[in-house]
């Protein structure tokens, strides 16, 4: 499905939060990393006009996050979204699945296809969030596995480059590793297995002509070493959404080092995220620009927040989203914080 209006600079959408002017370029790709206050939710809007919104925030406080979608959408230009991907059943991650669907229509629903282990299926608030996703996607969701790709339009006249979301990791399996991802490696901090929901979250890499962008949900520290040793799965990327909020039971070095972004963007809350081993060790990296912040950290101060020109939503704000734009045959990408439009510009790698 193309955007509302494709051919004109200058587009004038009216949102919920009343009339808002932007610049749409009908060949850009559009990422928006949504504020769910210590949830996830990203809305991928293709060159094409497709879309794909990874999770779906919490469900309490009602209508808050199916509200912040929906008006990101309606930002967006879209009537519909094309494909709705939930990378684990957690709480925050598919809460606000049924709110959303009353808001605006889904074509297709992704899943990695099982729940969450026993003992988390017998929590009460699962049950009840479960019900609720049933409910939005009527049980019709189909199963995403590493290596699959969502089958995203591209230019059949080749003239923008092509664009294609990979799955690199599903339900603890990691695309192109056949072994157990908890096994010991001699050598390399290993953690214990992660019994939780986490560990099985999908993985996602996004590639637009050279840019590329890692979303790896919540996915957690052993998970993440097989992407990274003995061989290097995804390489380098632009845009890095920093995983599970920025906790330090993910967030592994070898990773980050091997990934070594140019650009990370954390979906932390006031209170949840970005550690401070994580956020010194995005610090470290050696090609890092820019540490973009959903949330200013109330926590840790200094060792966990970026500086304040790149938090969307400093002490007492809320609902403010980051903006990632890629244009065609372009060798650099603009990010920007919410309606307020400060935009800086970086070099594709
Ligand atoms: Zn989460």
């Amino acid at each position: 499905m193309r955007r509302l209006l494709v051919s004109t600079v200058i587009v004038l959408c009216t949102a919920a939060n009343g009339a808002l002017a932007y610049q749409q370029d009908p060949n850009t790709l559009d990422i928006y990393f949504l504020d769910m206050v210590g949830g996830g939710s990203t809305l991928i809007v293709t060159p094409l006009g497709e879309s794909v919104l990874i999770d779906t925030g919490s469900l309490e406080p009602k209508h808050r996050d199916a509200d912040r979608m929906y008006q990101a959408c309606r930002h967006a230009g879209l009537e519909h979204i094309d494909y709705l991907i939930t990378t684990h059943f957690h709480s925050d991650h598919f809460g606000g699945i049924l709110e959303l669907t009353k808001r605006i229509p889904v074509r297709c629903f992704m899943d990695k296809g099982a729940l969450p282990p026993r003992h988390e299926q017998e929590n009460k608030q699962f049950k009840q969030l479960y019900a609720l996703y049933q409910q939005a996607t009527g049980g019709n969701v189909e199963r995403i596995r590493a290596g699959d790709d969502i089958p995203l339009r591209n230019d059949p006249s080749a003239e923008i480059p092509q664009i294609k979301l990979h799955c690199v990791v599903s339900e603890k399996q990691v695309e192109g590793f056949s072994g157990d991802i908890d096994v010991p490696i001699e050598g390399f901090t290993t953690k214990k297995p992660d019994t939780s929901d986490n560990g099985r979250s999908i993985a996602l890499v996004l590639t637009y002509g050279k840019f590329k962008f890692f979303a790896g949900g919540d996915i957690t520290w052993n998970v993440e070493h097989h992407l990274a040793h003995p061989v290097n799965r995804i390489g380098k990327v632009d845009l890095y959404q920093v995983t599970h909020h920025g906790l330090d039971q993910s967030n592994n070095p070898l990773l980050l080092k091997a990934l070594n972004p140019t650009i990370c963007v954390a979906m932390n809350g006031p209170r949840k995220g970005i550690q401070p081993n994580t956020f010194a060790a995005l610090k470290a990296l050696p090609d890092v620009k820019a540490i973009y912040q959903i949330h200013y950290n109330t926590q840790y101060g200094d060792e966990g927040n970026t500086s304040g020109d790149l938090i969307a939503n400093a002490k007492g704000q809320e609902g403010g989203f980051i903006k990632v734009s890629v244009g065609p045959e372009k060798k650099i990408f603009a990010v920007s914080i919410g309606m307020k439009r400060r935009r800086k510009w970086f070099q594709i790698q």
